[in-house]
């Protein structure tokens, strides 16, 4: 449609569905009307997508993950329909602003971080590149909460996304899938077979929402499947229970149904409560059980040729129980002996290790486990006993560590090791990550299955990521290399003819400067606060946790204060430190640090004696939305993980796509992204991996001794005790603690002067003005190579063996 026709059909949608007019509505009516006519538009298309699919029956690959954060989805459509110039120019005739507009819809905010982000972009990718593919996750109605600061506090809000009907669903009660919980197990023989089957369980609807996923300038409609926990309406009625009372049988179809309520909040630390056991299972059974009858719907054959047709990607352990319950479906409800039920399951399940992080490692008590899913227990020990066996008998050099190895140990069920069993493919997410899983966390299995061991590098959707944060630059790299970047993201690389071009350098300094005064707008309207556009916009945006080090950044910015207040005339550029992360409403330490960032920038930025050389900016709710808006503006991206800890990052990406410049670590993807532009073209400081882990085998590291022998380190953590930030003197004791008795687990100390160092790198080359363009330009040349197009390609050849369509460059 062209702008006219969309005006005509906005006035008309307000008129026929709102029962209002264009001069009356509210904007929030208006986004109702504009996104109801993209959904209808969509529909179409989805029905098409899927009878091709029903007709051709390609192979498939479903990606189950618990989180998507997908952010919002008007204007992301509106892109990949080519819809979004002309639908700006419509709502801007009709008066209103589109932003505005795209505003009025509320995130989707159902995962924590990089995990989430990372699957929302696959399935843009896969439906860009036209590879049958689909998401299942589930439908919380609860979301990642909303944080506020409340007296240099964080304070969660239940963030209840569904109070308005979410126009992006439809919901699919005629596939419906009924879930089992508990009840015990009877084991009888039927013609010299033993079957199997459950009584007395808990019984849960699972009711899928289905949200369309457009690709980018093709006809292709992927699904995303979120799936709802209903109460079940039995047979007779009202309720099934004869022994129970009325009301505890309302009670428990109430715990039931809390079973989608809420996400978990926490991205690195294992909880293990029953109702997140609860949460994985029903995603796993409900997308199998599903599955598998559209399989059988689809092919005609038996599930013995599951695997040639399908691949289930898992994103991290928390669905690896798909690997005992394909192996429940197949020989209980579909007839298959064990040994062919295990064929088909380890060639159709891969699984993504997401972190070594200990903390974050999944494991089941082995009572809670049996309890709930009583014959999933019985699957996951024989897969245990038989690969235990396997390992002794044809692995002799091994049998020394098996109970290291083993499924079930220790009175524990280790997801991981589940998963690694199951599946024919195990990937890590930048290479060094992979590196790490096979040289020492994972190194006995790769001893045992090398062949399954392999490494897809994360990427990011450069359609969200550039193409619909920063239209100004997307328009500025039309104007000088052509549209072909947009279809094959790696041509980004003919920017590189532009580095040193003075009117290139100075358009793309325009475009930083148009995003930078966006967002001190923005800034401004949140808190008040008055930006130098001119200043250094340093942004560390991502969850906070001790292994990301923003206490690494934040004890920085004290320094740097101190140092200004005793050299007022230094000739040190003016910076702005943007943070935006969330903590875990449980980490303590983690709040701690938000306080301490809060209380300095209360501190510093009223402080007139430094001459406005420094402003610190904590932006509430870090969400997809808000990444959109400051990315674009950025200059100093902070990727300061310890080394060895950030199994990949993709935040790093988001940012070099834009044009900042890494302050980083040799960390995760930064790694690769040092491969790609060259250490001139970055800032890196502190250890290296092997240099922590040297320190770790010798013990040979003590913060006490750096704190005590050095003059600004004492100096500056005295602070923290003394109450120097306007609060008592116990208000950071944690942090106090954590770095001085806790002996800096992160080395934020020991990585302190090597990263005083690259900061003054960077006031330095901030200075020389062409140099800095020339850097950043060089970074978006490179990028193309963290688009998650090019991490699609990768797991469909070589993990899926789905050939993807292969776009042909898009028509100016
Ligand atoms: C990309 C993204 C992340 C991941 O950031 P990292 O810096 O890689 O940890 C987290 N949250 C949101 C909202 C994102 O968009």
């Amino acid at each position: 449609m062209n702008e006219q026709q969309l005006q005509d059909s906005i006035c008309q949608t307000l008129e026929k569905k709102l029962g209002t007019t264009i001069n009356e509505a509210t904007s929030r009516e208006i986004y109702i009307a504009v996104s109801s006519i993209v959904k209808e538009n969509l529909n179409s298309e989805w029905l098409q997508t899927t009878k091709r699919y029903k007709e051709q029956n390609p192979r498939t690959v479903y990606y189950f993950s618990m989180e998507f954060l997908m952010g919002r989805l008007l204007e992301s459509n509106l892109l990949n329909m080519h819809w979004l110039e002309p639908m700006k120019a419509a709502l801007t005739n009709l008066g209103f602003v589109p932003e505005d507009i795209f505003a009025c819809e509320q995130d989707a905010g159902l995962g924590n971080g990089g995990l989430g982000r990372l699957a929302a972009c696959f399935l843009d990718s896969m439906a860009s590149l036209q590879i049958p593919g689909h998401g299942y996750g589930i439908r919380y109605k609860y979301g990642l909460f909303e944080q506020k600061i409340v007296d240099g506090n964080q304070v969660e809000l239940p963030d209840y996304w569904l109070r308005e009907p979410y126009v992006w669903e439809t919901k699919r009660p005629d596939l419906t899938a009924v879930i089992c919980f508990g009840g015990r197990v009877e084991t009888y023989e039927e013609n010299g077979k033993m079957k199997v089957s459950l009584l007395d369980t808990e019984k849960v609807a699972a009711v899928p929402y289905d949200v369309p996923i457009k690709g980018y300038n093709n006809e292709t409609i992927n699904t995303l499947r979120l799936w709802s926990a209903e109460p079940l309406e039995s047979e007779d009625g009202f309720y099934a229970g004869d022994k129970q009372s009325y009301y505890d049988h309302l009670e428990s179809k109430r715990s039931l149904e809390r079973i989608s309520e809420f996400l978990y909040p926490d991205d690195s630390n294992m909880d293990g409560k029953m109702l997140r056991l609860k949460q994985q299972y029903f995603l796993v059974s409900s997308g199998l059980q599903t599955i598998v009858k559209l399989f059988k719907q689809r092919t005609g054959h038996s599930c013995l040729k599951l695997h040639e047709y399908i691949s289930i990607q898992i994103n991290d352990t928390h669905p690896s129980l798909v690997v005992p319950e394909l192996m429940r479906l197949l020989m209980d409800e579909e007839g298959l002996g064990w040994d062919e039920a295990w064929h088909v399951t380890t060639n159709t399940v891969a699984y993504t290790n997401h972190t070594i992080l200990s903390e974050a490692l999944e494991k089941w008590p082995v009572p809670l486990f049996s309890q709930l899913l009583p014959r999933i227990y019985m699957i996951t020990e024989e897969i245990n006993e038989r690969f235990c066996q396997m390992v002794y008998h044809d692995h002799p050099e091994y049998r020394s560590v098996i109970h290291e190895l083993a499924v079930i140990s220790y009175g524990q069920v280790r997801m991981a090791h589940l998963a690694v069993v199951g599946s024919y493919s195990v990937n890590g997410v930048a290479k060094m990550h992979t590196e790490i899983l096979k040289r020492s966390e994972m190194k006995q299995f790769y001893g045992l299955f090398p062949g399954k061991f392999n490494n897809k590098t994360n990427g990011i959707t450069h359609r969200r990521w550039l193409m619909q944060a920063n239209p100004e630059l997307t328009s500025l790299i039309n104007s000088s290399i052509g549209e072909e970047w947009k279809e094959r993201p790696k041509d980004l690389i003919k920017l590189l003819r532009y580095s040193k071009d003075a009117s290139f350098q100075e358009k793309l300094f325009e475009v930083k400067q148009f995003n930078k005064q966006n967002l001190a707008r923005y800034i401004k309207e949140k808190t008040g606060l008055i930006i130098d556009d001119r200043s250094i916009f340093d942004v560390q945006i991502k969850r906070l946790h001790g292994y990301k080090r923003q206490l690494l950044n934040i004890l920085y910015v004290i320094n740097r204060y101190l140092y200004l207040k005793d050299h007022p005339h230094a000739d040190i550029p003016a910076r702005t430190f943007i943070f935006g992360a969330k903590a875990a409403p449980s980490y303590h330490f983690a709040k701690q640090v938000i306080r301490l960032i809060v209380s300095a920038a209360d501190q510093i930025n009223n402080d007139a004696s430094i001459n406005d050389k420094i402003k610190i900016v904590f932006l509430e709710n870090y969400n997809v939305s808000l990444a959109e808006m400051i990315i674009p503006a950025s200059e100093v991206s902070q990727q300061i993980s310890t080394a060895g800890k950030e199994a990949s990052g993709t935040g790093n990406m988001k940012l070099m796509m834009n044009g900042a410049l890494t302050l980083g670590t040799l960390d995760g993807a930064n790694v690769e992204i040092k491969d790609m532009v060259g250490s001139q073209n970055m800032f890196l400081f502190g250890m290296e991996e092997s240099e922590i882990e040297e320190l770790h085998r010798t013990g040979g590291y003590s913060a006490k001794s750096l704190y005590q022998s050095d003059k600004r380190l004492h100096h500056m953590i005295n602070q923290l005790h003394d109450g120097f930030f306007g609060r008592d003197e116990l208000a950071f004791k944690d942090i106090y603690y954590h770095l001085l008795r806790d002996n800096d687990e992160y080395f934020v100390l020991k990585d302190f002067e090597s990263y005083v160092e690259a900061q003054e790198m960077i006031d330095q080359t901030y200075q020389q003005w062409n140099k800095w363009q020339e850097m950043s330009i060089t970074n978006i040349a490179h990028s193309g190579k963290f688009s998650s197009d090019r991490t699609i390609m990768q797991y469909a050849s070589e993990i899926w063996n789905i050939s993807p369509y292969i776009p042909v460059p898009a028509k100016k």
